[in-house]
């Protein structure tokens, strides 16, 4: 049957979903992709509000090819619809001890940076270096879209893995190179990027920082927000049709196949295939009825590990930070103690590390003239930690506020024009994840590739998942492999 006769859903509106739906839109599918909210994106929404304009989620672009990639693939040139820059520095890392450590994609000066700031771990930097480039050759490069259905795929790569030591952390992997703890710190965060504790994330994650290193930190202008309305009106183009505020009730199946989906208003849309970009654990147990899941189901789901949640505010000051870089990552005294109260204790800490974003520092358009645009977030734990972020996220808020005022932003309590929030409450509500977690299921080793939920539906056949609850995991370039894994898995199913 030819392609335009085959009717794909898609449910979920985020980097993954807009990825599958443009993909199959482009080889001729008749795609539905159905969104809750009010407007594409999911984590990457944008906000606009007096003036200035907030990226909710991602801002970090890595692996910029990927984006250009997708464009290709609906037959357009990225440069049409969007420029990416390039952000240098990478990040500032600050310290609680009023140092700080700045990289970028020059290697020579990254190498002079680590020699000034400890100078015997110069070498063991190099090395590090060479040990997380091979991780990244086979960890990125080969097996990043690749689908992992089958154990055998799994079995496959198992000596690999032993000879890259993934079975070791980032922190242990930092750790073996490096001696002086801020650089551990520096050279071990990365997983908290994609939803991961370093003291428990395999090291197979220590690939994102020769990611960065390959492809260089990247910036949508106009935010990531043009990156997600630039897919939307390619996929429009190509003929998708995009329904928003509609969001998915149920997978409608016959047998243990699905046909379609229902919307909470009772409409229905009828497919050859479905593809969940909606958080996967909320899938099988809000639209899924029980007895038809032999894998996923509750009790499993409620055993897995859950990433952390995030506490994020969005501000707009009258005034401008001209010292403050594009990327800031506020690193508070304590590290592992304080991860263990987000990942394992599930407390809200007294304490706190931060992640700063101030867009207007590469981009004048995200704030009114004379104005600065930000965002900080800071890791919490996920919804089973019983906080009532309804009382606690105000003084939380002023906690975060009144730190920045003091130490980086001078005078910002008196200078916010304008703020909203973004609790780990918003992120189950809002966002319908489960537990409100910040990134879907937790980067360990159990539940990474194969031990992932599939890409592939394993209880469900028709059924797809793309996003950062499948493989290979959280984080844009992730989600996006995870749209052409689909898109492949589709293909050969409903065309052969
Ligand atoms: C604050 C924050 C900062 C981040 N920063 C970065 C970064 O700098 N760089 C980076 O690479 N990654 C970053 N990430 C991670 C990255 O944003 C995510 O992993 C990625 O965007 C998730 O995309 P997704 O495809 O899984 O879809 P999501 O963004 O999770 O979207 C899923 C969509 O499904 C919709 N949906 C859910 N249920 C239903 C339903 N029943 N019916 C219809 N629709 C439904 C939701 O409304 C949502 O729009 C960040 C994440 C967060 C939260």
């Amino acid at each position: 049957m030819s392609p335009s006769k085959r009717r794909v859903v898609v449910i979920g509106s985020g980097f993954g979903g807009l990825g599958v739906a443009v993909r199959l839109q482009a080889r001729g599918f008749s795609v539905d992709l159905i969104e809750a909210r009010d407007k594409l994106g999911g984590r990457a929404y944008a906000y606009e509000q007096d003036g200035f304009k907030f990226d909710g989620g991602p801002t970090v672009i890595t692996a910029p090819f990927m984006i250009d990639e997708l464009f290709a693939a609906a037959h357009r040139n990225r440069d049409d619809y969007l420029k990416l820059v390039p952000v240098d520095p990478f990040y500032r890392i600050e310290f609680p001890d009023g140092r700080f450590f700045e990289y970028n994609q020059d290697e020579a000066a990254t190498e002079r940076g680590v020699a000034l700031f400890s100078p015997p771990d110069l070498d063991g930097y190099r090395r590090m270096i060479q040990h997380a480039n091979s991780i990244f050759k086979k960890g990125f490069v080969e097996l990043a879209d690749r689908p992992f259905l089958k154990f055998s795929d799994m079995l496959r790569i198992a000596p690999e893995l032993v000879r890259l030591q993934s079975y070791k952390t980032v922190y242990e992997f930092a750790s073996r190179y490096v001696g002086d703890p801020m650089l551990r710190r520096v050279f071990s965060f990365h997983p908290l990027l994609v939803g991961g504790n370093p003291f428990q994330t395999t090291s197979i994650y220590a690939l994102i920082h020769s990611l960065e290193r390959q492809w260089g930190v990247h910036y949508a202008i106009g935010g990531t927000g043009s990156i997600i309305s630039a897919l939307g009106r390619v996929f429009e183009e190509l003929g998708g049709r995009i329904h928003l505020s509609s969001p998915v009730s149920r997978v409608l199946t016959e047998g243990r196949a699905a046909t379609g989906v229902q919307t909470s208003d009772g409409k229905e849309f009828r497919a050859d295939a479905v593809v969940s970009n909606a958080d996967v654990a909320n899938t099988y147990t809000k639209l899924i009825d029980a007895p038809h899941r032999r894998k996923y189901t509750d009790k499993k789901l409620r055993r897995m590990r859950y990433s952390m949640s995030l506490f994020v505010i969005y501000f707009g000051t009258r005034k401008q930070y001209p010292d403050i870089r594009h990327h800031t990552i506020i690193l508070g005294e304590r590290y592992r103690e304080l991860l263990d109260d987000i990942f394992r204790r599930k407390k809200l800490p007294d304490d706190f590390s931060l992640y700063l974003h101030r867009p207007s520092a590469t981009d004048a358009s995200m704030a009114p003239a004379g104005c600065d645009c930000f965002y900080v977030l800071a890791p919490v734990p996920h919804q089973q930690s019983g906080i009532d972020w309804a009382t606690m996220a105000k003084p939380f808020r002023d906690k975060i506020m009144q730190f920045l005022d003091q130490h980086y932003l001078p005078g910002l309590i008196d200078s916010v024009v304008t703020e909203r929030m973004f609790t780990p409450l918003d992120f189950e509500t809002t966002l319908n994840t489960y537990r409100g977690s910040g990134f879907s299921f937790e980067p360990i080793f159990r539940q990474s590739a194969w031990f992932r939920p599939h890409n592939e539906s394993e209880d469900i056949r028709n059924l797809y998942f793309v996003g950062a609850g499948t493989h290979p995991g959280a984080g844009v370039p992730g989600v996006l492999s995870s749209a052409k894994i689909a898109e492949q898995l589709i293909c050969d199913r409903l065309l052969n």
